[in-house]
């Protein structure tokens, strides 16, 4: 009974001392590593979230320089085809295009363009030697019928190719010349090895921040769980491409935990698998024991949590991260801030205090590319939004993230609820970062590793935390920017 209570500070309770500076925001650099050997431009990940990432948002967040984990509540079909979309939405070279042969039919053709999404094949007899090219244009008048591609394919005479290692600049030069948007790569055998497109370019040129792997493909992250299915999971993700595992349990420090991260270690043993929840110092220790790439830290931290009031467990998440990155500086292993980001300034409190990146849910949920539509509610756009451990996220998955079995009493750890529609992700990113660039100028940090040597925090009082906030006048004009929220008036 007479044990000290040590504190516990959230990000509410600190502020950042300003130091000496002579740093502009436009020349900070916000690189960071996501797992060692695995930088990002930007320190943000999505949350592994039903109402947060499917494919649409982690080609947005990989293409401002971050990560997006898509979220496991779904078959593991479907979790792969959302993996797989993300890396093939960009290349440098699609190393393996999706092809057709001469004798597929129109019928057949309809269907492989509405389902892979793509507007033009390669066609390739069975030694994969080029044979022609069939785009939509070539059949969009026709019926979906039992005629056959070679009938209307352009074909391979009449095509320009390229010899496999052109380059990009190279590329951009032949597509333009012969005012074509594919380039197939031919060998000397007259085979298909890969393919370059005008419009992959061009989103190269746009994105310049992107983060990529090694063959120019944007870089996906997939969740995990801790039921019988994991490891097959994991495994068929990895077989889809994903570049980053994460084990997603609201505690980490489980043997649970311990045994699945082994048996994926084992099984997948070339791709990076983050683990987490922990909050402690033995958490993480045991987690990057059993071979955790990076350490996940939050346990109720959430907008949409319920854990601490329903269990009475947590850690505020300042002291959390804290404390966990003593052993995570001294491991070398990266520390990934999960929940509880509610502005900019939350971020880099979350950086300065030892994250090499943060996890983003509640302020990405209201984006135009998170899943699910926008509804209107008392007149203002809005995106629902609800909690992994919520009864409805549970009875469609995630119950084992919480210990819990779907078909007996759910007992909630998370609520239902909606989040004002904020726009593009990538103003919200824009906005995010922006306010971080504005923190580490004030402080004179170039990059993230300068920003946690010379970060010195101040305790705050309620009366401290007032006056941090607008007051004592009525605001007409709310900005739209994440510090707000684009609806913050409500
Ligand atoms: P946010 O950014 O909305 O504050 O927090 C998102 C994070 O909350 C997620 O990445 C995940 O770790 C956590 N989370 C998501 N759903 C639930 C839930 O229902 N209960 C709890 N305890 N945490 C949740």
């Amino acid at each position: 009974m007479s044990k000290e209570i040590p504190l516990g500070l959230s990000f509410d309770d600190v502020l950042l001392v300003p130091c000496l500076s002579d740093v502009l925001p436009p020349e900070i650099d916000l690189g960071t590593l996501l797992v060692r050997g695995m930088p990002m431009k930007i320190p943000v990940l999505s949350a592994a979230m039903d109402t947060v990432t499917e494919d649409k948002l982690a080609i947005g967040l990989a293409r401002e320089g971050g990560v997006g984990v898509i979220h496991r509540n779904c078959a593991v079909i479907r979790q792969c085809e959302l993996v797989e979309t993300v890396k093939r939405s960009e290349h440098t070279v699609v190393d393996k295009p999706i092809t057709v042969r001469p004798e597929t039919t129109i019928r057949e053709l309809h269907q492989i363009m509405r389902e892979k999404r793509i507007s033009g094949f390669p066609v390739v007899d069975d030694d994969g030697v080029l044979k022609g090219m069939v785009t939509r244009r070539d059949i969009r008048f026709l019926e979906p019928d039992g005629r056959q591609v070679k009938e209307v394919m352009t074909p391979r005479e009449r095509l320009v190719t390229a010899p496999p290692n052109t380059s990009l600049s190279d590329a951009k030069s032949i597509l333009y010349k012969h005012r074509i948007e594919k380039l197939p790569l031919v060998d000397k055998r007259g085979r298909l090895t890969g393919m370059m497109t005008g419009k992959d370019i061009e989103k190269r040129m746009m994105f310049q921040e992107s983060c990529k792997d090694e063959y120019g493909r944007l870089r996906a992250g997939a969740a995990v769980g801790v039921g019988d299915d994991a490891v097959a999971r994991a495994q068929a993700l990895a077989e889809a491409g994903a570049d980053c595992l994460f084990i997603d349990a609201a505690t980490g420090h489980t043997r649970r935990v311990v045994t699945i991260l082994t048996e994926i270690r084992k099984k997948v043993d070339d791709v990076p698998v983050v683990a987490g929840n922990v909050v402690t110092e033995q958490g993480a220790l045991d987690l990057i024991r059993a071979g955790a790439s990076a350490v996940k830290v939050g346990l109720g931290p959430g907008s949409i949590c319920t854990t601490r009031v329903v269990s009475g467990v947590g850690v505020p998440q300042f002291t959390a991260i804290q404390t966990v990155a003593r052993v995570c500086r001294k491991k070398r292993v990266p520390l990934i801030a999960d929940g509880g980001i509610r502005f900019s300034g939350d971020i880099l409190k979350a950086l300065a205090a030892g994250a090499d990146s943060v996890m983003i849910g509640s302020l990405f949920a209201g984006t135009e590319e998170s899943p699910g539509s926008t509804v209107i509610w008392q007149g203002k756009p809005f995106k629902e939004y609800w909690g992994m451990g919520s009864i409805k996220a549970m009875r469609k998955g995630s119950s084992d993230r919480y210990g819990q079995n779907a078909s007996g009493k759910l007992v909630p750890e998370g609520v239902e609820a909606r989040v004002p529609y904020r726009g593009s992700l990538g103003m919200t990113v824009a906005q995010l970062m922006g306010g971080v660039r504005s923190g580490m100028g004030y402080i004179g940090a170039k990059n993230l590793q300068t920003l946690r040597e010379r970060a010195r925090f101040v305790r705050l009082t309620p009366g401290g935390l007032r006056e941090s906030q607008t007051h004592d006048v009525v605001v007409s004009e709310e900005p739209v920017s994440p510090m707000t929220g684009a609806a913050d008036g409500e």
